[in-house]
């Protein structure tokens, strides 16, 4: 490599050597062993920047082993969880710039990594951060915030998503907003059932699959098939505690998902087993037919848009639960 030496005066043939550097890092002299190049004449060392950029980022590597301190790879993953820099610094209370330095490599004080790894760790910090600062958030992402905090409750192994279901969706059936309590495996084999028809199945449109599925069985026969209760949402009629719902789908193998190939992106539904038809009467069965045949060609979004012309949706206030008494109007017969 024809490099200038300062000391010789003149190009020369610089040789890549490994040495022991120390940097100053925080205040701490660090350690490293590092490639440098050496003029092979006078022994002296040739500046490079690259190099010392290197170097230098492995100093601060070692600082961040020595004091087990987040690298920057994983505040960025731990950033992005919680949404962008913006919304995060806030959080915080840092300047937006603060947080681009530590993505970057820049070693966080003291007091501000400690507040990053109770983020990462400590859900009552982030309700705390909710209530200090949450004001400063955009109404969307606070409740994108929110909702994650939920389902990190929901990560605790001894919690068990099928049976917490089963807890919130029985309090329905005891104060008699559903006549039906609440039947995991009828839901499951529904799921599937709709998994099958619909090639494409994403998320919101299972939603509505699953009212309507739930509100023409009460509108033919008096009962719902699942026991779930559905809400009024920003998209249409969902059930309640439907971040759960997927969950337990999920982790109890009913279904899995993958990356939809279409002009958004997101996750679309496939049945993980065949569905068990016999845990269904010959009428829910046309039910469910009948629904997922009536809806098989429409995206999520017309199906969004025909449910919000449902009088029980026209009629009630977000996250209001749809009373089953609406029913009678379902536009399906
Ligand atoms: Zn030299």
């Amino acid at each position: 490599m024809r490099r200038y030496c300062d000391a010789c005066d003149r190009e020369v043939d610089a040789q890549l050597v490994r040495k022991r550097e120390v940097f100053p890092v925080k205040g701490e002299s660090i350690e490293v062993v590092s490639d440098v190049l050496e003029c092979p004449d006078c022994g002296e060392s040739i500046f490079d920047e690259e190099l010392d950029g290197q170097a230098l980022n492995r100093a601060y590597e070692e600082y961040r082993l020595k004091h087990n301190l987040l690298s920057p790879g994983t505040i960025r993953k731990l950033r992005e969880h919680f949404g962008s820099g913006r919304t995060v610094a806030a959080l915080l209370g840092w300047s937006q710039a603060t947080m681009v330095r530590y993505e970057n490599g820049a070693i966080p004080d003291a007091a501000h990594h400690d507040q990053l790894v109770r983020l990462k760790d400590d859900p009552d910090y982030i309700r705390l951060l909710l209530r200090q600062r949450g004001s400063k958030l955009k109404e969307r992402e606070r409740q994108r915030i929110e909702s994650l905090l939920a389902l990190r409750k929901m990560d605790d192994p001894d919690v068990d998503p099928v049976a917490s279901l089963a807890t919130v969706f029985r309090k329905y059936y005891e104060r008699g907003i559903s006549s039906t309590n609440f039947d995991f495996e009828k839901l499951a084999a529904m799921v599937q059932m709709f998994a099958l028809v619909n090639r494409e199945l994403v998320k919101t449109k299972l939603q509505k699959l699953l009212f309507y599925a739930d509100f023409l069985c009460v509108k033919r026969y008096g009962y719902s098939i699942t026991g779930m209760v559905y809400i009024h949402h920003h998209y249409g009629p969902v059930p309640a505690h439907h971040d759960l719902v997927h969950w337990a789908l999920l982790t109890a193998n009913v279904i899995d998902t993958k990356p939809f190939a279409g002009s958004y992106e997101g996750e679309v539904i496939v049945a993980a087993e065949e569905p068990d038809f016999s845990l269904f009467s010959e009428e829910e069965i046309e039910v469910i037919q009948g629904v997922a045949g009536y809806f098989r060609d429409f995206t999520a979004t017309k199906i969004s848009e025909f449910s919000h012309e449902e009088p029980g949706y026209r009629k009630t206030g977000m996250k209001e639960i749809i009373s089953f008494d609406y029913a009678r109007e379902l536009k399906l017969t």
